[in-house]
């Protein structure tokens, strides 16, 4: 570490500026919002400058003393008590005379723009005191500072303070309005998440006022809910949406499923109640219909709900009977597109889904069997140039291989099989039509799965990326069926 970052509490502490120009001015207004005693030595002064001064004179505030003079070491041994020292003239030598007078009476001493003469630097601060946040690169990369400080500026909105104050002068009537202390916080965070925060970040409070007054008058203590569709993705956390991650932070009530895996669903808010709705082997499922029935009670009593589903919800996620229902019911809601289980997997396992040379376009299908039967348009799956990608199609696959060869694909054509794709347990088995079934009855991969057929799978051995080292533990079995 460079430099140890410190607060410095300047509250009638000496403060020593040399010199008078905008550059003294910059740091000479800084140090006064922090309360500190400050002495000038210049032989000119900028108008800013001269303006301070007279300001506080008519104050009857001595906080400020303006030696016109040329500095010499007399003027700092003349201030035993300076606790620090800025040398701000465009004279380099003269900065560095007083830096090392400075030094040599044990007083900090900073040089503007100079870090290798001082013994402390400025930072660049984000003030929303009392909190503040200063940044540093030690002189190494101010361009990197300036854009993390507009970072932070960004996340503590400056009208925080004024949002807050006008949130207390409404405090008394809300309360009386809502007396379930459920319907409060609901009503706040959707004031604070809104465009009236909006408005009071953007120093609006009039506007502010008037939206909070308005919204007051027009929510009906009895409120509906909102239901939120919410593809959580494939199971890797960082592919969530920033629009699901918020919503999943708002919800009193999360539904989800087998295929949300745990570290998404650690993401929703602590306080939410969450609700299992998926399948065990040998359990008995909730029913779709009940499923449905169920986002329409908790809404109808007020809660935001999520729905929260493994990749995306319109993708064979059953998302467009649960909303159906939402809207027959006329329960406002939303849908949060997810990454799905294709892209996800393909993305992770080095398998482009399309290819100049390879496949011009790609079909999503179910494997699942519909009474015991697949029902699948066959001449249309052999068409070549193609991806063919199959959701639910493990229990399946040999029919589904078996099937494409039957109809004309060559069994030669790359295949792959990738479980539990974009997390740590990742899994890929790549063959071809002939000999993936048998790789993978062999392995026993865990679900989910995911069936990848076409030449594309051929650039998988090049192209994987996601590293892996568990599943290379367990054996990745690669097109040549050796394990790696
Ligand atoms: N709505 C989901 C799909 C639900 S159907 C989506 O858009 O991804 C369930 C099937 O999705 C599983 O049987 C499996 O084929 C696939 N799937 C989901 N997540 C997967 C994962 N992480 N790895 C491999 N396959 C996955």
């Amino acid at each position: 570490m460079d430099y140890l970052p410190l607060f410095h509490d300047l509250k009638g502490r000496r403060i020593l500026v040399v010199g008078g120009g905008e550059i003294a001015l910059r740091k000479v207004r800084l140090v006064q919002e922090a309360s500190a005693l400050i002495t000038i030595i210049a032989k000119d002064y900028c108008p800013d400058l001269l303006a301070m001064d007279a300001k506080d004179t008519a104050d009857g505030c001595n906080g400020l003393e303006l030696i016109t003079d040329a500095y010499e070491h007399r003027h700092l041994l003349a201030y035993p008590d300076t606790v620090m020292v800025i040398a701000a003239t465009n004279d380099r030598d003269l900065n560095r005379l007083v830096s090392e007078h400075a030094q040599a009476a044990n007083m900090l001493s900073n040089v503007v723009d100079d870090p290798g003469f001082s013994t402390v630097i400025f930072p660049s601060i984000v003030d929303r005191s009392p909190i503040q946040v200063a940044i540093s690169s030690g002189g190494d990369a101010p361009v990197l500072v300036r854009l993390l400080r507009t970072r932070f500026e960004s996340l503590l909105p400056a009208g925080m303070a004024k949002l807050g104050s006008l949130a207390g002068s409404f405090r008394e009537r809300v309360k009386t309005k809502f007396s379930n202390g459920a319907d409060r916080k609901a009503f706040w965070e959707e004031v604070f998440y809104g465009p009236i925060a909006e408005q009071a970040y953007a120093n609006n409070l009039e506007e502010a006022e008037r939206l909070l007054a308005e919204k007051l008058d027009n929510t009906s203590e009895f409120k509906t809910g909102e239901v939120y569709l919410v593809g959580g993705g494939p199971g890797d956390p960082d592919l969530l949406t920033f629009k699901a991650l918020r919503l999943m932070q708002q919800a009193d009530i999360v539904l989800y499923d087998r295929l949300v895996s745990p570290e998404v669903l650690n993401l929703v808010r602590r306080d939410a109640t969450r609700i299992y709705v998926g399948k065990t082997a040998g359990d008995h499922p909730v029913t779709q219909a009940n499923i449905n029935q169920k986002l329409v009670d908790y809404a109808l009593d007020g809660n935001r709900v999520v729905r929260l589903k493994g990749g995306d919800p319109f993708i064979f996620g059953r998302g467009g009977e649960e909303i159906e229902t939402l809207a027959e019911h006329g329960i406002p809601f939303q849908v949060v597109p997810g990454i799905t289980a294709a892209s996800g997997c393909a993305s992770y396992a080095g398998i482009p889904l399309t290819h100049r040379d390879h496949a011009q376009s790609v079909r999503f299908i179910t494997g699942h069997m519909r009474g015991g039967k697949r029902d699948l348009n066959w001449p249309e799956l052999v068409l070549p140039n193609q991806t063919l990608v199959f959701y639910m199609g493990l229990s399946g696959m040999e029919t589904i291989c078996q099937g494409l060869i039957d109809h004309g694909l060559d069994m030669a054509t790359p295949a792959a099989l990738i479980a539990q794709g974009t997390t740590d347990a990742q899994q890929i088995f790549t063959g071809d039509l002939n000999s993936l079934p048998g790789i993978v009855r062999e392995a026993r991969p865990k679900a989910p799965t995911l069936i990848i057929v076409g030449h594309v799978v051929s650039l998988q051995a090049k192209l994987a990326w996601f590293n892996n080292p568990e599943s290379k533990l367990e054996g990745v079995i690669n097109k040549d069926n050796e394990i790696q």
